[in-house]
């Protein structure tokens, strides 16, 4: 059976059509099951019992389950278990301006970066949209606080899980459900070139973050295996068409690696490489794993960094830590809890 927190509004009219319902319940379902976030279908007590029992005949309505939650002063961080007893984590973050959410797009990573712990598990299989819809829901239900921002930053890689994630980021877009602003939604991919471009049509005002950690293909294809396939010169190509069609600011990331990417040469190569684009770095202090040997850089090159990139104006911030003595970022959770 499906999950019913994987379906779209038009999905949910179908059905209902097909039931001879009147589609407009659809907005109903929506609210029950989002905005009051209902844990049965018989709460949805204006819906007639003749139609609740065929949602549950035709939908599966059950939930993830939180197995774990750390919890620090501004973040927390939760360890789901899905159905097949695989393990996903999600991370839930306090700015000024709201609740922002990581949460993970599939268990295990094929995308192989060197310095992600995420990725030392191979893919085991994408996330359906209802298990990322329901990190969301969950997690709300769980604080009893509103969430306004989404990151799907989590582990995975959301690009090669392309479908699920646009119709999660549908799903949670509508007015009568959670309601998280497009604008608020940020998709962060390692760099995967043909579904950049399919992203330029996606219909929705979503933020695009990029990794991309190395200002030249030599040094990006020893972080990142993604960078044999698609290669600096096709991402840059395909992100400026991005800006130029959607009109939108991009984001890159860039995790500064003690030794490896944190130079002066390479902070004047990144100005080079972004001239001109509509964008801005988020330079990341790597949080060190206990597995792998990358160190963070020190304080005063991460300044250095920043500045050159300043001086030659782009537009740049150093992200604020989170939850790192939690083991919050990237993975370590999970990691620490299958003992990998
Ligand atoms: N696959 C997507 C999204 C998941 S990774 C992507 O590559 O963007 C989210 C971000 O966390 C990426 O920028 C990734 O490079 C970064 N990251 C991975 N391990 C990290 C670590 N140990 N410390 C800091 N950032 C890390």
């Amino acid at each position: 059976m499906e999950s019913i927190y994987g379906k779209k509004e038009i999905e949910l009219e179908q059905f209902l059509e097909k039931m001879h319902f009147p589609k407009f319940y659809a907005k109903e379902i929506f609210s029950w099951l989002y905005q009051k976030k209902i844990s049965s279908i018989q709460e949805a007590t204006n819906l007639s019992k003749t139609l609740r029992e065929s949602l549950m005949q035709e939908f599966s309505f059950e939930t993830l389950e939180i197995l774990e939650k750390q919890k620090e002063k501004e973040v927390s961080k939760y360890l789901f278990r899905l159905s097949d007893k695989e393990h996903i984590e999600a991370v839930l973050m306090r700015h000024d301006y709201g609740l922002s959410l990581c949460i993970s797009s599939q268990v295990g990573c094929n995308m192989g970066c060197s310095f992600c712990e995420s990725g030392r598990r191979k893919k085991v299989r994408n996330l359906q949209a209802f298990e990322m819809v329901l990190q969301v829901l969950q997690i709300e239900k769980e604080c009893r606080m509103r969430i306004s921002h989404v990151v799907i930053m989590g582990i995975g890689e959301p690009f090669d899980n392309y479908e699920e994630v646009m119709r999660f980021i549908e799903i949670i877009n509508h007015e009568k459900g959670l309601a998280i602003g497009a604008r608020h939604i940020t998709v962060s991919t390692c760099g995967i070139v043909p579904k950049i471009y399919e992203f330029m049509d996606f219909p929705y005002q979503v933020n695009l973050a990029v990794s991309l950690h190395a200002p030249n293909d030599t040094l990006r294809k020893k972080l990142m295996p993604v960078a044999k396939a698609y290669p600096l010169a096709l991402l840059m190509e395909a992100l400026k068409k991005y800006v130029e069609k959607t009109n939108r600011r991009l984001t890159f990331e860039y995790i500064l690696l003690e030794g490896v990417n944190d130079s002066e040469k390479e902070a004047l190569e990144l100005v080079n490489l972004l001239k001109g684009i509509n964008c801005y770095v988020n330079l990341i202090p790597y949080n060190e794993t206990t597995h792998l040997q990358y160190k963070r850089s020190k304080p005063l090159t991460i300044a250095k960094f920043y500045d050159i990139l300043k001086k030659n104006n782009i537009c740049v911030t150093i992200r604020r830590e989170f939850g790192g003595r939690i083991s919050a970022a990237c993975g370590q959770l999970r990691s620490e809890k299958e003992e990998l």
